[in-house]
């Protein structure tokens, strides 16, 4: 059986879809089979990060009805291993569909691949809490400034009450500014585990353009290795914790 992991954060801009796109492509390296989400139903961008742009059913298809889950799943030849269900950005599409739908929808992928990956909008409205309780586990993105901690560490809290296994947290976005929240204070404050820190990296943002996330855009840039420690991380860790819970 699969994994659930639910990609989370308090504020947007953090780096979850990033987050989400690179440990994608980084497990699918690992030799691992791959779906991402996008569950963010109103600001969707994973599947231009990872260079789909030619979707005609996504998301929002099968939460209204018009389309099976199947047709919605896209393989994507340039990454190993790895698939994406994309979500639509037209307004059309958004009033459509009903995100208290997503759970349904999501949960029984665990049946065919190792690992789900959903990039979930931000916050704690009823759009981010469907997105993030279709995952069993959670990962949660913070950037090294105060408030950003704060929300992502309510956001936490929340999950873990609704029964999620938090994981832990990526500290991304790290060394941007001489102000940064150092990363044992960040542990210390977020009161889970920190399982990776990501870098400031211009390569990161230059992947995004291009639709190649960095871990295959720039292989050897600091942003990519960062991922693919995470990748490693998240394969030692995922499921210990659920086990022990459920
Ligand atoms: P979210 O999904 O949480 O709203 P995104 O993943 O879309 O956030 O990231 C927002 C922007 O920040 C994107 O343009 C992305 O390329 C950039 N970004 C994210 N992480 C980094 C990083 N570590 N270094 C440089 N740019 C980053
Ligand atoms: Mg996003």
């Amino acid at each position: 059986m699969g994994k659930l992991i639910s990609i989370a954060s308090g504020k947007g801009g953090t780096g979850k879809t990033t987050v989400t796109s690179n440990l994608a492509i980084a497990l699918g390296k690992l030799g691992k089979q791959v779906i991402a989400v996008d569950a963010d139903l109103t600001m969707a961008n994973l599947s231009l990060v990872m260079g789909l742009d030619d979707a005609d059913v996504t998301i929002h298809d099968v939460l209204s009805g018009d389309a099976n889950l199947d047709d919605a799943i896209y393989s994507l030849p340039n990454f190993d291993n790895v698939h994406l269900i994309p979500a639509a950005v037209d307004w059309e599409h958004v009033i459509k569909a009903d995100p208290r739908g997503l759970p349904e929808i999501i949960k029984p992928l665990k049946e065919k691949f190792d690992y789900v990956l959903i990039d979930c909008p931000a916050g704690l409205q009823i759009d981010a809490m469907s997105a993030m309780l279709s995952g069993e586990e959670a990962l949660m993105v913070t950037n090294p400034e105060i408030s950003c901690i704060a929300d992502t560490m309510k956001v936490g809290i929340v999950l873990k009450k609704a029964g999620l296994a938090v994981l832990g947290f990526v500290l991304n976005r790290y060394g941007r500014s001489i102000n940064d929240i150092p990363p044992e204070i960040a542990e210390d404050t977020m009161e889970m585990p920190l399982l990776g820190i990501i870098p400031e990296d211009r390569a990161i943002r230059e992947g995004t353009l291009e639709g190649i996330p960095v871990v295959l855009y720039k292989p050897d840039a600091e942003g990519a290795k960062a991922f693919m420690d995470l990748a490693n991380e998240i394969v030692r860790i995922s499921g210990v914790k659920s086990k022990v819970m459920y």
